[in-house]
């Protein structure tokens, strides 16, 4: 029998990886032969994790076929392996709404509206009397404040906060500066090509109205960015949008100390006007205090 591979979506974040990771820590005391797998490259924030842990990077798959899985930090088929409708999906854990998403077979599914998907697994521990140790304790907290921004997102809950809390009695750290230094080490974009930025964490989202793509790039100075990066990276989203046949390419830019973002949109623009009441100015419309993509973004969309 193969191992169950465990993995998150495409252009994995930090709670897609450490979840991945936590889970098959929790799933071997379940007794189950799995393996955390992941579909995409490492970001620099995610990273941080690792090394701040010494340990590797799941194992990157290019196929599901044939395979039992669990899918974490995902269900929408969009977003998860290319051939994931040839794999048998055995469970979902998982925070996003339910779209896009079908199995031939009943499946266990754990989906609940919190922050992070680490908050969930920290709920399987407990109701399992499962053993967390450092490692993953650290892999959840990490997990906990990459997707809450430091508890600063609108999605984050008090489960969040109150999961990250309990962690951080077996991980002991100063979370604000270990949150911080995370956070940070995800802004370094060096070396990174116009279309790698643009993959560090970008999601496709359909709807009656229209296929959106939404990338998401954390910064810690937004004019900064704008002058090194809008042109290029516009023109590099506008290839895509053809490439991929959307309607709209929408770069979403936060500000993680400021907690603010500015949209960089490609595409029909008047899509993305409309539905966020706003004009753009040289392709850029300035987001007051939105810092979430599954709540400040694709509802309206
Ligand atoms: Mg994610
Ligand atoms: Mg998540
Ligand atoms: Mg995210």
């Amino acid at each position: 029998m193969k191992k169950i591979m465990i993995f998150g979506h495409k252009n994995p974040d930090t709670d897609t990886i450490c979840s991945a990771l936590a889970y098959a820590a929790l799933k071997v005391q379940m007794n189950l032969d799995v393996c955390a797998a992941r579909l995409g490259n490492i970001s620099n924030e995610t990273q941080f994790v690792l090394d701040y842990l010494k340990i590797d990077a799941p194992e990157l798959i290019h196929t599901t076929e044939g395979r039992d899985v669990i899918l974490v930090d995902h269900n929408e088929f969009t977003q998860s392996a290319d051939d994931i409708q040839k794999a048998n999906i055995i469970e979902v854990i998982d925070h996003h709404r339910i779209a896009n998403f079908t199995t031939s077979d009943p499946i266990y599914m754990n989906v609940q509206p919190v922050g992070c998907t680490a908050t969930i697994l920290y709920d399987i521990a407990i109701a399992n009397d499962l053993v967390i140790d450092y490692q993953t304790a650290v892999l959840m907290i990490s997990a906990i404040i990459s997707d809450s921004l430091l508890f600063k997102s609108p999605t984050c809950t008090k489960k969040d906060v109150d999961a990250c809390h309990k962690l951080n009695e077996i991980a002991k750290l100063d979370l604000e500066e270990y949150g911080l230094n995370m956070l940070k080490a995800g802004t370094n974009l060096d070396g990174f090509s116009h279309n790698e930025l643009l993959n560090i964490d970008s999601k496709v989202f359909e709807t009656a109205k229209a296929k959106y793509e939404v990338a998401q790039i954390n910064t810690i100075d937004l004019d900064q960015f704008k002058k090194d990066y809008k042109s290029e990276l516009l023109t590099e989203a506008n290839k895509i949008l053809a490439d991929k046949h959307l309607d709209c390419y929408i770069i979403l830019v936060t500000d993680i100390v400021a907690s603010d973002s500015i949209a960089i949109v490609g595409g029909n623009v008047e899509l993305f006007e409309s539905s966020f009441n706003t004009k753009l100015i040289e392709d850029v419309a300035f987001l007051e205090g939105v810092v979430s993509r599954k709540k400040q973004i694709v509802p309206y969309l």
